[in-house]
């Protein structure tokens, strides 16, 4: 069986425990893999390795870096058929949506090219008589990525780039359940130049986290994934004295107006709740009928979620894969056994969901739900599976309320022709990313990826200048060169003359 393994200072290396995990292809739910689980000495080593790298590292010109992130991006470009496989291979998610993921990856990749203006500091010129005072922002040194499954390759990418342009070198501990990208990743970036130690995966479970958590030298942590988590990674960085910022998970509402374009948002929520098998933190899963317009809505979704084609992730007829492992199939498919219970109308029913060729799979079909409320759990809860959920409210200021309410607060999203209805949406909206007509809000590589809520922990987002801030630290220099006489000592709190 293929083993994997970690990458530190620049190669495969077998790690030291006999932990292992079970890596499964979703669309045959068989087993392909093993993959290696750090112990804490594994990760101390790689630590040290990138410890030693940022010495180097840090000192090299932001422009020599640039290069090295540009050949990378072309390495990118190159094997994106490979990398797309490997997605699909062990996420399940189907090609074009693989291959769309890798591309939100590489824009951040672009974005890190330009490191040399985006770490240009500021300059005050004569603040005081003959003083000048300038700032810069530095690396941070070794810091640390921490991701979910569903995007095996573009949230480690949401970080990386930008960690190892600003200066800092990098420990990756990918999702357990489908490690291969990260590591390829790696590769990809010794193959670009990346001096050995800069960029380090380590797979592992809880103990290789919690081992980060806890090495002194790993100076800030960006993690990704459920909320729980997110929170507990956010404490006991703190507890460490170490940045964060840890994005959690989501229940994203798209709000339909009665005067909206129908067919638009009826497509636009077919994707946004069923691509990815709804296995997205900007998945909408609730849709909110304003006024009128619930049975149309209800009407025309439960035609094309009946109709949507499930399949495996490299047939080129799938619009939607299966989900991730077996565990979360029983999960998500209690969550509508719950729903039904809890008195929702179960409009259509994916669970059971057979195909053949394909009998061990971890399929489910589309699952729609009508006449959901806000005291039901599959309307609290984050569901994380192609369930959609239908509420019906009477007027704009209660689907705005309910919005507001809710615990999360990643992504939202309005269809509407009104644009004074979409500017106070866009205004008063508690929640970091907003869509008017776009059903899924995610900002571009220059601009940043965060929730508000207990959708992120920490004070910033993901890349864009938001991750620039993140891995550099900001230092402030004043100056004076003084000619002829030299001043007496003061002893009073200096002020500028
Ligand atoms: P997860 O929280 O189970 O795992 C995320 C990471 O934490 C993995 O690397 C995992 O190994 C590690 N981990 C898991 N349990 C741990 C524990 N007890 N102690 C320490 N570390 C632990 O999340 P997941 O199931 O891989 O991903 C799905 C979740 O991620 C969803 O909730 C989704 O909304 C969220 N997500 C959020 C965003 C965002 O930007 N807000 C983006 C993608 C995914």
């Amino acid at each position: 069986m293929n083993l994997i393994e970690h990458f530190v200072n620049g190669k495969i290396i077998p790690g030291s425990s006999d932990k292992k995990g079970k890596v499964f292809n979703p669309a045959t739910g068989e087993q392909e893999s093993e993959v290696r689980l750090a112990s804490r000495s594994d990760l101390d080593s790689a630590v040290e390795a990138a410890k030693k790298a940022f010495e180097t590292w840090s000192s090299k010109p932001a422009l020599q870096r640039a290069r090295i992130i540009f050949k990378f991006k072309e390495l990118i470009e190159k094997n994106s058929d490979e990398l797309t496989k490997l997605i699909v291979s062990e996420h399940g998610k189907v090609y074009e949506d693989a291959r769309g993921s890798l591309t939100r990856g590489l824009e951040v990749v672009e974005f890190a090219c330009g490191i040399p203006h985006l770490l240009k500091g500021e300059f005050s010129e004569n603040v005081g008589t003959n003083v000048d005072s300038w700032s810069m922002r530095q690396p941070l040194g070794v810091v640390a990525g921490i991701t979910p499954f569903n995007f095996p390759a573009m949230v480690p990418m949401w970080m990386f780039p930008i960690a190892i342009a600003c200066g800092n070198t990098f420990i990756l501990k990918p999702s357990e359940k489908d490690p291969s990208c990260g590591l390829r990743l790696a590769e990809l970036l010794s193959e670009a130049g990346l001096p050995d130690g800069v960029f380090n995966v380590i797979n592992g479970d809880k103990e290789a986290v919690d081992a980060i958590l806890t090495n002194k030298d790993i100076k800030a942590i960006s993690f990704v994934g459920s909320t729980p988590i997110a929170k507990y990674i956010y404490e006991n960085s703190a507890k460490n004295e170490k940045r964060v910022q840890a994005l959690g998970g989501a229940k994203n509402h798209l709000v339909v107006m009665p005067d909206c374009d129908l067919d638009g948002a009826v497509n636009g929520l077919m994707g946004a709740a069923y691509g990815s098998a709804g296995e997205r933190c900007m998945a909408q899963s609730v849709a909110v009928a304003v006024g009128e317009i619930g049975d149309e809505l209800v009407s025309r979704l439960s035609k094309k979620a009946e109709a949507l084609k499930v399949g495996p992730g490299m047939d080129k007829t799938s619009e939607m894969g299966p989900l991730v492992t077996k565990e979360h199939l029983e999960k998500v498919t209690s969550y509508v056994d719950l729903g039904v219970k809890e008195g929702a109308k179960l409009v259509v029913d994916g669970r059971g969901l057979k195909l053949q060729g394909y009998e061990n799979g971890f399929y489910i079909g589309g699952c729609l739900f009508d006449h959901v409320n806000k005291d039901m759990r599959i309307y609290k809860e984050e569901i994380f599976g192609p369930v959609l959920s239908v509420v019906r409210v009477k007027t704009f200021e209660e689907a705005a309320k309910l919005i507001n309410d809710h615990e999360y607060g990643n992504g939202v999203s309005i269809y509407t022709r009104d644009g004074d209805a979409g500017r106070t949406f866009a205004s008063k909206i508690q929640v970091g990313m907003v869509g008017i007509n776009v059903p899924i809000p995610v900002p571009m590589a220059f601009h940043s990826f965060g929730g508000w809520k207990r959708s992120l922990f920490g004070d910033s987002g993901m890349h864009g200048m938001e991750g620039i801030k993140f891995y550099t630290k900001l230092k402030t220099v004043t100056s004076r060169w003084p000619s002829g006489v030299r001043s007496n000592a003061e002893f009073v709190m200096p002020t500028m003359k």
